[in-house]
């Protein structure tokens, strides 16, 4: 995998970095009781990473992130039981994204909203 330009890292770098209100973890929120709505977020592939090559894409902007299939989630969740395959090898971002944590909450309710009126999600 080739080296990022450096201001791409840093924006990379600074997405993943939990605010104040993301420390704040609702701890009604499990993972077993959602449809793996963080694994349907943009992924950012950092070059530490060790993923699978075959399972990362390159956005036009340049960044490698993790390839979505059709109905949006990440290639690499087991679409029958909602639950990453590559766990040990997970990317860091996805070590990061806390579980009841402001982003979850805010994308679990936009991704409820969402489906309520049936608005197919284009996260790109
Ligand atoms: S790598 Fe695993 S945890 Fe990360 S988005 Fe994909 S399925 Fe989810």
């Amino acid at each position: 995998m080739s080296a990022l330009p450096a201001a791409v890292m840093e924006q990379a770098r600074a997405a993943i970095d939990p605010t104040e209100d993301d420390r704040r973890i609702d701890t009604s929120v499990s993972c077993s009781r959602c449809d793996a709505v963080c694994c349907r977020l943009t992924v950012v592939v950092m070059p530490e990473d060790n993923v699978p090559e075959h399972l990362v894409d390159r956005t036009s902007q340049g960044l490698s992130v993790m390839a979505r299939g059709e109905e949006g989630w990440c290639v690499a969740v087991d679409p029958l039981h909602l639950r990453c395959t590559i766990y040990d090898q997970r990317p860091g971002i996805c070590r990061k994204f806390a579980m009841g944590s402001a982003y979850c909450r805010d994308e679990r309710k936009k991704y409820r909203e969402e489906n309520a009126r049936a608005i197919p999600l284009a996260l790109y």
